[in-house]
This record gives C-alpha cells, sequence and structure tokens, in this order.
C-alpha cells in the first residue's frame, strides 16, 4: 500500500486487486443491518456489554453455527470478538506458551504466524498441494507434530488460495488431531462464500476432538470496518476448560466489543439472508472470468478457487526474469498500476514463486487488471 501510494502519486491510477474488503468494492451493508445499528444507538444501547459479548447475540450466534454449520455448541461457550482478528489474539494467547508449536496451513492468512510468534510460539506451517487445488498434505502434517504441538489450524475456505477441503480431507485431519491429543482450530470465516458443491464445516463432523471454531460478519454481512466476529469451542469433554477461561480473562481486559454493533450483528444473523445468494452468483462470474484470464496469460498457472474472493497464481519465471514474488508485484505496480500481494507474505516457502489478487472489483476493472498483467507478462 505505501508502494502503491508513491505510484498514485506519479499520476498513475492503481488497480487495487489487494485486500479482501467486499465493502471497498461496492458491496454494501444490508439495509435492515445498518438500520438495526442506527436504532440501536437511538435507544440508547451505547453502554458496555458483558465481556463475552451480549446474551442474545451469542445465542443467534450458537443458533447460527448449530443449525447452518451442524455444530453442536452451547452459547456459554461462545466469545464475540472484535472480528476473528482478535479471536485470534484471544486463542493464542491463551493457548500458546513460550517454544509451543502452532501447525498452519502453508500459504496461510498470515496474522495466524504473527500471533503465534507474538506469544513466543512457532508457527509451523504444513504443506499444501498447489496441484491438487491446494488440498493439505497430510503426510506433511504428521511429520510435523511433535511434542510441543498445541493446537492444528485449517482455514477452510482459504485465504489465500480459495481451496475448500473435502469431507474426506477434514475427517483425515480430525482423526491425526485425536490420535495426538491434540485440538483443532477452524476459521471459516469465507463459510457462505462457496461456488462448486457443498461446504463442510469441521464442527459437524468433529464429535470428540476439541474445536475452536472462528468466524465473523466481515465477509457475509459486508460489516469489515465494524469489526465483529467470534471463537467458539465445541468441546464435548470439557477437555478446553482451562484454555476457554483464559480467553475469557483476556477478553475481560478490553471490556467488551461495540454494544451497538453486536445488536445489528443480531438482525444481520437473523434478518433476512437474500443478499448472500446475490453476492456469491456475482463472484462467481467474477471468478470465472480471471481464473479464465489468468490461466492464457503466458507464464501464469492458476487452480480454480472454490470458495472465498482469491486467486493465488503461480509465476513461472521467478528466479530467472525476476529474483522474487515480491520483485515481481513490485514491478508489476510501478509498470501498471496494478496492486497485488505477494505470496511469500503468506508463507515464505509454500507461498513464494505465486501472487494473489481479489476477484471483488466489477468485470470492467478485473478486465482492465487483466488486460495490464497481460501486457507486462508479454513484454518482459
Ligand atoms: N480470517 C481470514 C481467513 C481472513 O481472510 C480474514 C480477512 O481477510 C480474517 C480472518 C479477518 O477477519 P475479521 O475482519 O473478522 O477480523
Amino acid at each position: 500500500m505505501v508502494k502503491a501510494e508513491e505510484v498514485r502519486r506519479t499520476g498513475k491510477k492503481i488497480l487495487y486487486l489487494n485486500i479482501g474488503d467486499p465493502v471497498k468494492y461496492g458491496f454494501d451493508t444490508p439495509p435492515n443491518v445498518k438500520n438495526a445499528l442506527k436504532k440501536a444507538v437511538d435507544a440508547g444501547s451505547n453502554y458496555y456489554a458483558a465481556s463475552e459479548g451480549v446474551k442474545d447475540l451469542r445465542q443467534a450466534v450458537a443458533e447460527k453455527e448449530n443449525s447452518v454449520n451442524g455444530a453442536q455448541i452451547d452459547p456459554r461457550n461462545v466469545m464475540i470478538t472484535q472480528g476473528i482478528s482478535e479471536a485470534i489474539s484471544f486463542l493464542m494467547g491463551a493457548i500458546v506458551n513460550p517454544g509451543d508449536e502452532v501447525l498452519l496451513p502453508g500459504p496461510s492468512y498470515s496474522p495466524y504466524m504473527t500471533y503465534v510468534k507474538f506469544f513466543d510460539g512457532k508457527p509451523v506451517a504444513y504443506r499444501t498441494i498447489e496441484d491438487r487445488g491446494w488440498a493439505p498434505d497430510l503426510s506433511d502434517l504428521v511429520s510435523k507434530v511433535t511434542a510441543r504441538t498445541r493446537l492444528i489450524v485449517i482455514i477452510n475456505p482459504s485465504n489465500p488460495t480459495g481451496s475448500v477441503y473435502s469431507r474426506n480431507e477434514l475427517s483425515r485431519i480430525l482423526e491425526i488431531a485425536a490420535s495426538h491429543h491434540i485440538p483443532v482450530a477452524a476459521d471459516e470465516i469465507y463459510d457462505r462464500i462457496v461456488y462448486d458443491g457443498a461446504f463442510t464445516s469441521l464442527a459437524s463432523i468433529a464429535k470428540e476432538v476439541p474445536l475452536f471454531g472462528l468466524n465473523g460478519f466481515s465477509k457475509t454481512y459486508m460489516m469489515t470496518g465494524w469489526r465483529l466476529g467470534y471463537l467458539y469451542r465445541q468441546d464435548p469433554g470439557d477437555e478446553m476448560k482451562d484454555v476457554w477461561d483464559a480467553v475469557q480473562r483476556i477478553s475481560r481486559v478490553r471490556l467488551c466489543v461495540s454494544t451497538p454493533i453486536q445488536l445489528a450483528g443480531i438482525e444481520a444473523l437473523r434478518g433476512p439472508q437474500g443478499h448472500i445468494n446475490e453476492m456469491v452468483s456475482k463472484l462467481k462470474r467474477r471468478r470465472d472470468l480471471i481464473w479464465k484470464r489468468a490461466n492464457e496469460i503466458p507464464g501464469l498457472f492458476a487452480t480454480k478457487p472454490a470458495g472465498a474472493f482469491y486467486l493465488f497464481p503461480r509465476i513461472n519465471e521467478i528466479g530467472h526474469r525476476w529474483k522474487s514474488d515480491y520483485e515481481f508485484v513490485t514491478e508489476l505496480l510501478r509498470e501498471t498500476g496494478v496492486l497485488v500481494v505477494h505470496g511469500s507474505g503468506f508463507d515464505p516457502m509454500y507461498g513464494k514463486d505465486h501472487f494473489r489478487a481479489v476477484f471483488l472489483p466489477d468485470e470492467t476493472i478485473l478486465t482492465e487488471a487483466f488486460d495490464a498483467i497481460e501486457d507486462f507478462m508479454k513484454r518482459h
């Protein structure tokens, strides 16, 4: 973004394909949710809420996860947070002691790595396999389990690859977790944004394995700037009681999440849901467009994203024409004004030689951007 600003100041138009924020690309927060926020403020709901969250919202979250995703959670095991971002920090703060290891998909949404390191833990990436649609490499995952492994994280659908894990892959991950007595965490923020076939929530098949679920309102309800999310625990054996107690203690330090925004969150979950299908069909057309365009460009190869709103193409010429993916995205920006994110930012090993482009912008902008990328590749 800093570099893009420099380039913009030279008079060049920037085409922003970098940030996963639907609201920045013309998707709007549903009107009933906006009204619920205004109503909550006018009605005087401007006080501190309980640190765990407003009771009705925790109830609505449990209802949604149980009915839509087949979870079995009690509202008492739901913690409302300022976006998933805060949920990640609570969970890592509660579970990671210095030297502990957390298994993360490679590549993955980078705050997971950052928070593990912040609490003096060690993020350990397990490989996901590009040629199999970025499916998890289960033998790599098993080989990286050690006595210090405290948590296995999955991000499904994935940022940055758009992969959606099959039920079978999820079951295998659960078997690994069960045999090593390790809890799992599933970030399912894109659970409603899938294009080809069904999504299986880890909670629906986790049975005895202790599970932390992370989800929120940013993407499905287009409430990115409102900062609302949640963490839940599905833990029939109560094995994670101490971790959950710690999560609750951490939550008290920041008092609470904005009360009126929580009240609007209840409306988001319980009100009309029609905007979700509308959004998904728009995004599906955009996904089809840029996936096709990317694969027609010599020197690029992209798997088809099955969920979320990111394309993660491989750049064949890294190591030859460009030293790194970082150099590639910088040069692309300077020459064309197209801003994408370098893949190594999502994992130095498993993300390198790639870039991430969002397909939230409309077809005209996407076409303009991919025309520019195509010219750039041909030129070089
Ligand atoms: N988790 C994943 C996988 C994401 O891609 C993002 C945002 O891009 C987030 C969490 C952040 O969510 P929130 O806005 O709820 O903090």
